[in-house]
């Protein structure tokens, strides 16, 4: 007997998470020099992480030897949405906080509902916590809010909703989550998780967080993994009522958020010019992007996010073509979409790269 038939049936079953290829491991696949690779697979900040954040974490060494206090940061996310400070969870990065959303509500006999093509944390969080995966067709590569709520079902505790979606960068309106909130049960918690809200227009982004005082089933996701650069410190968080923070600090390690995180998190939360360049550096580079793939006669699904993606036919052969050149994109045939590859928005020069690579890739694969 194999010691591995010891842990639960629903453990096993989980495919692990497959990340974006590091640029280390392609350079030593490929024989490649770090320096000549371009990785737009995990939809990082192509310019880096916030100034200010980089200040604060180098001064934050000082203390290392302590440990953390989430003091400072939950103060400044409570006075940023207006919330109590008993309505922020902090997270290691906002994978945690999702992950401490399934272990506080589901369990084996309980159900989560999300999209089909939404983003992998949903299903690896719902069944380590031993529930079962109700995954809804999508609509347009979309969330089917209106399939999402039928599909609720009595032993349903969680629905996911990641908005824009990664890897498909769909955007709901606010006006369709809202009404998705009005009809759908109060006693089943609605994760709203917004890692690319920065990224939207000014008229598009909503104060979801205001709609707690209506909606006490409600969580709210940020991260600072996305504009403020810092995906690397592994921090994010959720702004919910203080009934459900309190569930979730209960199973959240003491110490889950270490201290150069949360000084540079601090930090990156007030560098408005660095948010406001990465808004513009992504803006372009989308608009780049997306005339390139036009040029090239390929499909991309339209993106809300700081990423797109985009059909490529046997995406697999392209996939490694593009890796032969020292480009690396991300397969999502883990998300069902085969014959799509999503690339991450980089720095024009990147964009350059990557396009000259995807049309001799194309060339090579025709
Ligand atoms: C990147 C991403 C996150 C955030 O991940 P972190 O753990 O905060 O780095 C959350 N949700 C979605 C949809 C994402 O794409």
């Amino acid at each position: 007997m194999s010691i591995a038939e010891n842990a639960p049936s629903y453990i096993r079953a989980i495919s692990p998470y497959q990340p974006g290829k590091p640029i280390t491991q392609l350079a030593r696949e490929m024989g490649l020099p770090v320096e000549k690779i371009v990785k737009l697979a995990s939809n990082e900040n192509p310019l880096g992480m916030s100034p200010r954040a980089r200040a604060a974490t180098q001064a934050a060494m000082d203390g290392i030897e302590r440990y953390p206090d989430q003091f400072d940061l939950t103060a400044a996310l409570a006075a940023r949405f207006g919330v109590g400070m008993e309505q922020v969870v902090l997270g290691n990065g906002s994978n945690d906080v999702l992950d401490l959303a399934a272990r506080v509500f589901l369990a084996p006999g309980r159900s989560s509902v999300f999209s089909q093509h939404a983003f992998a944390v949903y299903p690896l969080a719902t069944m380590s916590a031993g529930g079962e995966c109700i995954v809804v067709p999508a609509k347009h590569y979309g969330h089917d809010l209106d399939a999402m709520r039928a599909a609720i079902r009595s032993d349903t505790r969680i629905v996911w909703i990641a908005n824009p979606n990664n890897p498909t960068g769909n955007f709901l309106p606010g006006a369709q989550i809202k009404a998705f909130l009005q009809s759908s049960p109060r006693d089943v918690v609605v994760v709203l998780d917004e890692a690319y809200n920065e990224y939207l227009p000014p008229a598009d982004r909503v104060d979801t967080v205001a709609w707690l005082k209506e909606f006490p089933n409600l969580v709210v996701t940020r991260t600072f993994s996305k504009i403020h650069g810092l995906a690397g410190l592994r921090v994010g968080y959720a702004v919910t009522t203080a009934e459900i923070a309190d569930l979730m600090h209960r199973v959240r390690q003491p110490f889950n958020v270490n201290n150069l995180a949360l000084a540079g998190a601090i930090a990156a939360l007030d560098d408005h010019a660095f948010i406001a360049e990465s808004y513009e550096a992504n803006r372009r580079g989308m608009e780049q992007l997306v005339a390139g793939l036009k040029r090239l006669g390929l499909e991309h699904i339209p993106s809300h996010g700081n990423f797109v993606t985009f059909k490529a036919g046997d995406a697999v052969k392209v996939n490694q073509a593009l890796l032969k050149q020292g480009v690396i994109v991300r397969p999502i045939g883990g998300y069902a979409l085969p014959e799509h590859l999503r690339v991450t928005i980089g720095l024009e020069s990147e964009n350059t790269s990557f396009l000259k690579a995807l049309e001799k890739a194309l060339d090579r694969t025709r």
